[in-house]
Formats: structure tokens, C-alpha cells, sequence
């Protein structure tokens, strides 16, 4: 059982110490927005993930897992110390680190003995060499302090699934001494472990992160193919996936990506490798193709209705995948917004991302359920794909919609099923 501290309770941090609570670590969880902390400490949860309320409250009442706005508490009580603040972009592309490095400040202020400092944050390739001598400048004792990478790959969305059944674990280290601690803490979790140093562990995440997007602009290039050529893009995916040395994971062709990671990490990615001479124009292509692709579906949507002024449009799935209520980039944001300046009145349900949508998009019409965004509408558009949508009742839908007219963003329904229940149906590389 090792003692840990969290330092930043969000996405990651939350689910990461519930789940290090749960195989029976102790963890002190640490935030420094107020509202966030009064929150858990009532037993509320600040985010949708599927699984987690139970694991926190569980661990809670057993003891394990609490929640704290002080970092130094946090310090005093843990024998590592992992950090999971945001590293959000700047307009020029490159991550600011100013959150990473205020709470290696905080951490060193308040170390008076040896200490694991662990990077979960997502960070450019050299950020462990800074975080490593802000804490030995900010530290008045000079106790010994080990800086650690240990980039995190979970899934919004199946994140307690991700954190509990880990692909690997990747441990970036300048010297053995916290190796042991680490796989300690690791162990229950009977994932393999590449210990590495700390640059190659911080390329490896920005590497998988900016691999995958590829991956889904390269099925997007190719629906777009499809679309001009009269091929079926579900058809050209499975023949790919099944190559084993492919795989079918992430070759989904439909609106692009968005999130809080993808589009953030790859325009790092690109800047980090210009910054050490490297021109990544391999990347910079899948950027474009995913900002056409929503250019192409918007063509879609006009393609489609002629005129948009003045239309219904109900739009299905705000969140910027299924089973979370994370908004961050959203592609659905990047489709609304031109209907709305176009004209349209649109009628939007999301099972639940609808409070975090609200923010972002005040002037639509939420609704109960889906149902009650189709109805009167004069087209129905789908930019997430939440299970509970491929199961709707389309003899039901049908009936409530002003023109059964339906254009998927994320290829929810079968072509065939929508024409035989009547709809004009349009989606993404897939004939008509
Ligand atoms: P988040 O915004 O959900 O959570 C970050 C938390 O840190 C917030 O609760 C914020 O209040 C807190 N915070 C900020 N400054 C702080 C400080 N000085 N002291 C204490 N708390 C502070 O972000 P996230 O999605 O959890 O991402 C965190 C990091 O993990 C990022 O680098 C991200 O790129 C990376 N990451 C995210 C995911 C994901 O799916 N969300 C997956 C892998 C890696």
C-alpha cells in the first residue's frame, strides 16, 4: 500500500486516485478550485464517467480515498506525488505550462523530506528536466526529489475500465531509485511496464495521441473517397482492420475528432517538433483533413435542406464522444454555431452533456430526449454517437419529424434500415 497525493482532480486525477484507492492504495486527492473540492467532500461528483461515483464513494467510506484545496497537505501525506493539472494550448499552438509549474513550485515549498514527483499531465518532450529543477530551486530544505513521467492514456468515456485494465504502463525515470515505488503502485493492475527514460516516456504519449488522430483522418480521407467513387467506407474499414498489422481501433470515418486531448496534443506535438528542427508536415495534413471534414459535413447539411435560414434542425449528441459530458472542443460546437449565425433554430438532446453544453451554446433549444428534439424538426443531424441513439424507434422518429430527413455524423444507422422507414438518410462515405 503506497500513500499518494493528486494534484489536480479533474478527468484524470479524479478517476486515477479513485482507482489507486480502489486496489488499496491510500490517496489524498488535491484541487485548488474550492467549489470542486466542497463538492466531492459532500460526496458529489464534478463529471460523467460511467462507474466512478460508485468507486469514490466506496473508497471514501473506507477510508482510503479524501479530497483536500491544500497541496501541501497533500505533500506531507504521500510518498508520491503525481501531477494531473491541465496543459492547455496557446494560440500559437505550444502547451502552457504555467499550471505544471506553479504546483512543482507549491510541491517543493512544502517538501521537508524525500518525495517521488510524478508527471501525469500530458507535456512536451523536456518538461521533466524543468519540473526537476524548478522543484530543486523552490525547495528551502534540498531534500533528494526523484521527477518521474508517467503519461496517462485512459479514455473519457471508459476511463475506470482504461485506469484498471492499463494497455501498459509507462515509468520515465533518470535513475532506478523510485522504479520499485512506481511498480509498486502499478502492480495491482497486472499491466506490462516500460520503464524508459523521462523524454522518451513524455514523446511516447504526444507519439500514440497524434498516431490515432492519424489513424482517424486516414478513414476520413477515405470516406471521402468512398463518397466519390460509390465504395462503402464500413466495408473498406473492416477489410483494413482485420489486417492485424492495422487493426479496426480508431479507422471510424464520421465528423472528425475533437476533445480535450486530440486536437490540443497534435498542434503541440507539431510545435514541439519544429521547435527541435523538425518540420511534422504528416501531421499537420491530419489537422486539415479533420477541419475539412466538419467543413464537409456542414456542405452536407446545406447540400441537403437548400436553405438554412430559418429551418428546425435537431441535432443529436453534444458531447464530444459518447458516455462522458466533457465539451472540450466538441465537434458538435463547430457544426451549430454556423446553422445558428446561418439562421437555424436548432432543438439539441445529449444524455448528458446538455448542463456543460449550455455554456458554450446559450442560444438552443435543449430537450427531454431525443424524441423531443426531433419533433417538428425539418432535419435531424447526429454528431455523437450514444448508444442510446442507435436504438431509437424510427417509425417513432419518423412520426414526430416535420421531414424525416437525417444526416449522421457518426454513421449511427444501417443505410438500409433508414430507407425502409422512410427517411431521407445521409452519412458519412457510405452510398445513399
Ligand atoms: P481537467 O481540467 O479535467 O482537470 C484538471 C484539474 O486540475 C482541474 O480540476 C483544476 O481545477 C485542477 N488544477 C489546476 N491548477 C491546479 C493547481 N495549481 N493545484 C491544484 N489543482 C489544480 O483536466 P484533465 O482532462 O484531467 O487533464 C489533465 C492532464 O491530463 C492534461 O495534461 C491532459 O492533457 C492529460 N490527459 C487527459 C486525458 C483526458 O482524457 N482528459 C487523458 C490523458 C491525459
Amino acid at each position: 500500500m503506497v500513500k499518494i497525493a493528486i494534484v489536480g482532480t479533474g478527468y484524470v486525477g479524479l478517476v486515477t486516485g479513485a482507482c489507486f484507492a480502489e486496489v488499496g492504495h491510500t490517496v489524498v486527492c488535491v484541487d485548488n478550485d474550492p467549489k470542486k473540492v466542497a463538492k466531492l467532500k459532500a460526496g458529489g461528483i464534478p463529471i460523467y464517467e460511467p462507474g466512478l461515483a460508485e468507486i469514490v464513494k466506496r473508497n471514501v467510506a473506507a477510508g482510503r480515498l479524501r479530497f483536500t484545496g491544500d497541496t501541501a497537505d497533500g505533500v506531507r501525506n504521500a510518498e508520491v506525488i503525481f501531477i494531473a493539472v491541465p496543459t492547455p494550448p496557446q494560440p500559437d499552438g505550444s502547451v502552457d505550462l504555467s499550471f505544471v509549474e506553479k504546483v512543482a513550485r507549491e510541491i517543493a515549498g512544502a517538501m521537508t523530506e524525500y518525495r517521488i514527483v510524478v508527471d501525469k499531465s500530458t507535456v512536451p518532450v523536456k518538461t521533466g528536466e524543468k519540473v526537476a529543477e524548478t522543484i530543486r530551486r523552490y525547495n528551502k530544505h534540498k531534500v533528494e526529489c526523484d521527477v518521474v513521467s508517467n503519461p496517462e492514456f485512459l479514455r473519457e468515456g471508459c476511463a475506470v475500465e482504461d485506469l484498471m485494465k492499463p494497455d501498459r504502463i509507462v515509468i520515465g525515470v533518470t535513475r532506478p531509485r523510485p522504479v520499485a515505488k512506481m511498480k509498486e503502485i502499478y502492480a495491482p493492475f497486472h499491466a506490462p511496464v516500460i520503464v524508459t527514460d523521462i523524454n522518451s516516456a513524455e514523446l511516447i504519449k504526444h507519439a500514440c495521441n497524434s498516431f490515432l488522430a492519424l489513424k482517424i483522418s486516414y478513414a476520413n480521407a477515405l470516406a471521402l473517397l468512398c463518397e466519390q467513387s460509390g465504395a462503402n467506407i464500413d466495408d473498406v474499414v473492416q477489410g483494413m482492420g482485420l489486417d492485424k498489422r492495422i487493426g479496426r481501433a480508431f479507422l471510424n470515418a464520421g465528423l472528425g475528432y475533437g476533445g480535450s486531448c486530440f486536437p490540443k496534443d497534435l498542434s503541440a506535438f507539431i510545435h514541439i517538433a519544429s521547435q527541435l528542427g523538425y518540420d511534422f508536415r504528416l501531421l499537420k495534413e491530419v489537422e486539415r483533413i479533420n477541419a475539412d471534414q466538419k467543413a464537409h459535413f456542414l456542405k452536407k447539411i446545406r447540400d441537403t435542406l437548400w436553405i438554412v435560414k430559418d429551418k428546425t434542425i435537431a441535432v443529436l449528441g453534444l458531447a464530444f464522444k459518447p458516455n462522458t459530458d466533457d465539451m472540450r472542443s466538441a465537434p458538435s460546437v463547430e457544426i451549430i454555431r454556423p446553422l445558428l449565425q446561418e439562421g437555424a433554430r436548432i432543438r439539441a438532446y445529449d444524455p448528458k452533456a446538455m448542463a456543460k453544453a449550455r455554456e458554450l451554446l446559450p442560444d438552443i433549444r435543449y430537450c427531454q430526449n431525443a424524441y423531443a428534439a426531433a419533433t417538428g424538426a425539418e432535419a435531424l443531424v447526429i454528431c455523437t454517437e450514444w448508444d442510446e441513439f442507435r436504438n431509437l424507434d424510427l417509425a417513432r422518429l419518423h412520426k414526430v419529424m416535420a421531414h424525416p430527413i437525417v444526416i449522421d455524423g457518426r454513421n449511427v444507422f444501417d443505410p438500409k434500415k433508414m430507407a425502409e422507414a422512410g427517411f431521407v438518410y445521409k452519412s458519412i462515405g457510405r452510398p445513399e
